[in-house]
């Protein structure tokens, strides 16, 4: 299964929350020095919602992203940006995605409740846990999320990934998914 014989692997996946080129830096710094290359992940847009984070809009912080990718990290998404974003502006962001890192994503992982999350929620779990997590959900009064795989959802974005390349990784706080 693992190339040139190897009994397993190890990776890490940075979730891109409340990046500042301050306190990223110098993790990228140390990773570099000890010859380590993971897999980190940001957002195209500003975050929209109450979480915080630089994004590739910030021309700085998607200089610091290009030149970590130049230097064999691998750049994910962690959906376009934090909060509600409809097909059209994901797709768009696809494609800066690409402008800017120089490929398509190839790794993604759900952020938090966006609405375009893929099979995220109670999706993740079987009848009759993902049930009993959609009623404790609405008893809290969370609305539904991870829309992102219903084709009649304003945040369906799942076909994009037949036009993109593969991707696979798993963490325990994120449903990572192929893009292809
Ligand atoms: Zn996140």
């Amino acid at each position: 299964m693992w190339p040139n014989g190897k009994k397993f692997a190890f990776t890490v996946f940075d979730d891109t929350d409340n990046d500042i080129i301050d306190n990223v830096l110098p993790v990228y710094q140390l990773l570099t020095q000890c010859g380590m290359r993971t897999s980190k992940s940001a957002w195209v847009y500003p975050p929209r919602d109450g979480f915080q984070g630089l994004s590739l809009l910030d021309s700085r912080y998607q200089r610091f992203i290009s030149a970590i990718a130049t230097q064999g990290f691998e750049i994910c998404l962690h959906n376009v940006g934090s909060g509600e974003f409809d097909r059209g502006e994901i797709y768009a962001g696809m494609e800066l995605f690409r402008e800017y890192i120089g490929s398509y994503p190839r790794v993604h992982a759900n952020h938090a409740s966006n609405p375009d999350n893929l099979y995220w929620g109670s999706k993740r779990f079987v009848a009759p846990l993902s049930l009993l997590y959609s009623t404790i959900r609405r008893m809290q009064g969370s609305p539904p999320y991870s829309h992102g795989d219903e084709t009649m959802s304003p945040h369906f974005w799942e076909t994009w990934r037949e036009s993109a390349s593969s991707m696979c990784a798993t963490s325990p706080s994120m449903t990572s998914i192929p893009l292809r």
